[in-house]
C-alpha cells in the first residue's frame, strides 16, 4: 500500500519527567505562560504513556514515509526519575523502535557512573547544560534555594566524559545578552577541554521588542561566538558553523535555482516537532507554534493527547498545515531583505505577533549585524562573492556535492 505523505524530519520531544530538581531564573518551561497545564500532569510518565508512544509512532511509520525519526528525552529534569523505571521505558521505546536516534537533555547534576552505564546500555546520546565558568553559569542555574551549580555539573560532565561511550558530549549553552563570550568560549575550550558548544539563541516571540541593550548584547555576543570558532583551534559553536554551512552548501557549478523536488506534488512533505507531556498531552511543539499564533487557526496546545490521536492525520490536518504555510512565508517587511535567505532558516517563533507571522524576527537587528559581519568575513578571507550571493538569496542547493571553495578555517564539516 502507497504512503499516505512524507514526514522528512520528525522530532518527537518526550518530557517523560514533569519536574526539576533546580529552579534556573530564566527557565521557560516552569515559569510564566508555559506553566500552564503543569497540575494536570504527573510529575513521571507513566508505563502506559510510553507504551502508547511508541505505538502511535509505530502506526505512523506504517501509513506516513518517516525520512528521519529522533527522540528527546527532556524534563523537566529526565534523571530525577529512578533508574528502574527509566530502564522499563526505555526497554519498551527500544524493542518497538529499534535504533532510532536517541538523545537526552539533563542538567548533569545527577549523572553519575550508574546512570551513564544505563544510557550507554540503550545508546542513548546525552547533552548537558552549562552556561559558562562559574561566574556566569551560576548567575542564573541554580537550586532551590538559590545555591550556585556549577561544581555539580562540571562534576556530572567529567563523569558523563570518563563513561559515557558516545565520543563528544554535547554542551548546552543558554546564550545571555549580558555574558562574556570571549571569556566563556575560551573557558570551555581551553580550560575545560571541550571541543563543541551549543549557543541557543532563547526563543521568544516578537512581543515584547528586545530592548536596545538586548541588541548590542546578543550581537556582540554572537560576533565574540564567530571570532572564536573561525579563530580558535579546537572549539567549535554549532551554531556558527550551521550558518557557515549556508555559505558552503553551495557548489559553484551547480547554480540551481529552482526549488528541489523531493515528492511527487500530490504527497505533501512537512519536517515537524512534536512535544509530548508526561500525561500523553501533545504540543505542536509550543516554541515553534505559540499559543498566541495557533489561535488565529482555531488550534490550542494539548488539544489532542496520545489516547486518542492518529499522529499522521494530526500531522496533515489543514489546520496545522495552514500554521506551517504562514510560518514559512516570508513576511511583507522581509520582501527586500538582503538576508532573507539566512534569516528563514531560524525559527518561525522568532516573527510571532498576536496577528501571525508577517513580522519581522524579533532578533532582526542581531541577525543583521551578524550576518553582515560574517559576510565582511567571508569577502576578506577571499570566499568567492557569487556563492554568498547565493546563500544570502536561499537559493536552494541541489546536491551535497564536495565544495569547490571551502573555507580556510577549521569547520565542522571536514
Ligand atoms: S534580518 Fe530582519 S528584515 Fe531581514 S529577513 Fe531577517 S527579520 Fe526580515
Amino acid at each position: 500500500m502507497g504512503k499516505k505523505g512524507c514526514i522528512h524530519n520528525l522530532e518527537v520531544v518526550y518530557k517523560i519527567v514533569d519536574t526539576c530538581n533546580l529552579a534556573c531564573t530564566y527557565c521557560y518551561y516552569f515559569r510564566g505562560d508555559s506553566y500552564q497545564g503543569h497540575e494536570h500532569r504527573p510529575d513521571y510518565a507513566k508505563i502506559e504513556t510510553t507504551t502508547r508512544l511508541v505505538q502511535k509512532l509505530c502506526e505512523l511509520l506504517q501509513e506516513y514515509e518517516v525520512q528521519e525519526l529522533s527522540l528527546i528525552l527532556h524534563g523537566g529534569e529526565p534523571l530525577m526519575m529512578k533508574k528502574s523505571e527509566f530502564t522499563a521505558h526505555l526497554s519498551i521505546i527500544r524493542k518497538a523502535l529499534g535504533s532510532v536516534p536517541i538523545y537526552l537533555q539533563t542538567n548533569g547534576v545527577l549523572l553519575n557512573e550508574a546512570w551513564c552505564q544505563l544510557l550507554n546500555n540503550h545508546n542513548i546520546r546525552v547533552s548537558i547544560s552549562l552556561d559558562g565558568s562559574q561566574e556566569w553559569h551560576d548567575k542564573h542555574r541554580i537550586t532551590v534555594a538559590g545555591h550556585g551549580t556549577y561544581h555539580r555539573v562540571l562534576k556530572g560532565i567529567a563523569t558523563a566524559r570518563q563513561c559515557l561511550t558516545q565520543e563528544e558530549v554535547g554542551i548546552i549553552s543558554v546564550l545571555q545578552p549580558d555574558f562574556d563570550y570571549q571569556h566563556i568560549c575560551n573557558h570551555f575550550s581551553k580550560t575545560l577541554g571541550l571541543n563543541t558548544l551549543s549557543l541557543l539563541i532563547p526563543d521568544r516571540t516578537c512581543e515584547p521588542p528586545l530592548s536596545e541593550a538586548e541588541v548590542q548584547g546578543y550581537s556582540q555576543a554572537l560576533i565574540d561566538a564567530f571570532d572564536f570558532h573561525v579563530s580558535d583551534g579546537q572549539g567549535q559553536i554549532r551554531e556558527i558553523a550551521s550558518l557557515l554551512e549556508n555559505f558552503q552548501r553551495y557548489n559553484v557549478n551547480h547554480h540551481h535555482h529552482n526549488a528541489q523536488t523531493f515528492y511527487p506534488d500530490d504527497r505533501v512533505s512537512v519536517s515537524e516537532v512534536l512535544t509530548i507531556h508526561t500525561n500523553g498531552d501533545i504540543n505542536y511543539y509550543d516554541l515553534v507554534y505559540p499559543e498566541v499564533v495557533l489561535a488565529q487557526f482555531g488550534l490550542v496546545n494539548r488539544e489532542f493527547n496520545l489516547a486518542d490521536v492518529n499522529l499522521g492525520a494530526m500531522i496533515f490536518s489543514d489546520r496545522l498545515r495552514a500554521v506551517r504555510a504562514q510560518a514559512e512565508a516570508v513576511a511583507d517587511d522581509c520582501q527586500t531583505c538582503e538576508y532573507a535567505g539566512l534569516c528563514y532558516q531560524t525559527a518561525p517563533a522568532y516573527r510571532a505577533t498576536a496577528d501571525g507571522y508577517n513580522s519581522r524576527s524579533v532578533y532582526c537587528q542581531v541577525n543583521k549585524t551578524l550576518y553582515q559581519y560574517v559576510v565582511d568575513w567571508l569577502v576578506a578571507n577571499g570566499y568567492p562573492t557569487e556563492l554568498i550571493d547565493l546563500a544570502l538569496k536561499g537559493a536552494p542547493s541541489p546536491t551535497a556535492q564536495p565544495l569547490d571553495h571551502s573555507l580556510t578555517v577549521r569547520n565542522a564539516y571536514e
